[in-house]
């Protein structure tokens, strides 16, 4: 059994008319394997929002193959793309995307009743206690702290199951500790359970919690790094000419 769970190989993504076309993705290979943490980062514009949609299969590739446990999503007709949507990958993004008027429980709960699934009474609850808010199931959003929303969004991420879970930017809203807590949850997913995560990030704090952090220049791979100390991955950052200052100024001057 091959543990690569996710494959993209030469994947483009072209925007724009005939007179101002930009390739956001430049013809970008990837592999992922079951169970791991990828960090994805890159400037801004360099690709990296669009290469989690073509991954997820939220957008498709103008050419090249995007292969998602052995299936080609690439041509996958759009009815039998979201139901691999719904079963297979979670998505989590900066500004959580709760409805203010649900509560907590039903948040969790709404992706899978909107596509007709029957839930066992125990798995939002399951959902929720491994994000650790199973007392807030009855809770408005609105009453929640930013860190425990985000963590009821991961709940709802995770409340199918789902082979990969993305994350663009989760923790960019978040301060430093309640980042961590998030952070946490998702190298759990990972640890515990197996799952893939990917995980677009512009704070190397962030990044140190993944096995591998690859880098995106103008929609193309500019390199890649294994575990590292966030100090590391910020050092890589400096080097990478434009984005230095940013990279400098966020783990407070590693001159
Ligand atoms: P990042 O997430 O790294 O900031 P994006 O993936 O959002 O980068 O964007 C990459 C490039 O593609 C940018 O130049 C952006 O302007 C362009 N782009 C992204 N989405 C669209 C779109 N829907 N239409 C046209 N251009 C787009
Ligand atoms: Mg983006």
């Amino acid at each position: 059994m091959t543990r690569t769970v996710l494959e993209l190989t030469d994947v483009v993504k072209r925007y724009g008319g005939r007179r101002r076309e930009i390739d956001a993705l430049a013809g970008v290979t990837l592999q992922f394997q079951r169970g791991s943490f990828t960090a994805v980062m890159g400037p801004s514009g360099s690709g990296k929002s669009t290469l989690l949609q073509c991954a997820s299969g939220l957008d498709r590739p103008t050419s090249g193959s995007v292969r998602l446990e052995g299936h080609e999503i690439g041509g996958m007709d759009e009815r039998h793309l979201s139901v691999l949507r719904r079963e297979r990958i979670g998505f989590v993004f900066q500004d959580y995307n709760l409805l203010p008027a649900l509560t907590v429980a039903q948040n969790v709960a709404l992706p899978a009743r909107l596509a007709g699934h029957r839930l066992a009474r125990t798995a939002v609850t399951q959902a929720l206690a491994q994000v650790g808010l199973e007392h807030r199931s009855t809770a408005r959003p609105g009453e929640l702290s930013g860190g425990q929303r985000q963590r009821v969004a991961i709940a709802r991420a995770l409340l199918g199951k789902p082979a990969v879970l993305f994350g663009d930017e989760p923790t960019g809203a978040l301060d430093t500790r309640t980042a961590g807590d998030v952070l946490r949850l998702l190298r759990a997913a990972v640890d515990e359970r197996q799952q893939t995560v990917v995980m677009v990030t512009h704070d190397p704090v962030a990044a140190s919690y993944a096995d591998r952090v690859v880098f995106l220049a103008d929609g193309r791979l500019d390199g890649e790094l294994g575990r590292s100390s966030a100090e590391q991955i910020a050092e890589r950052m400096v080097h990478l000419g434009a984005w230095g200052a940013v990279a400098g100024a966020s783990v407070g001057g590693t001159s």
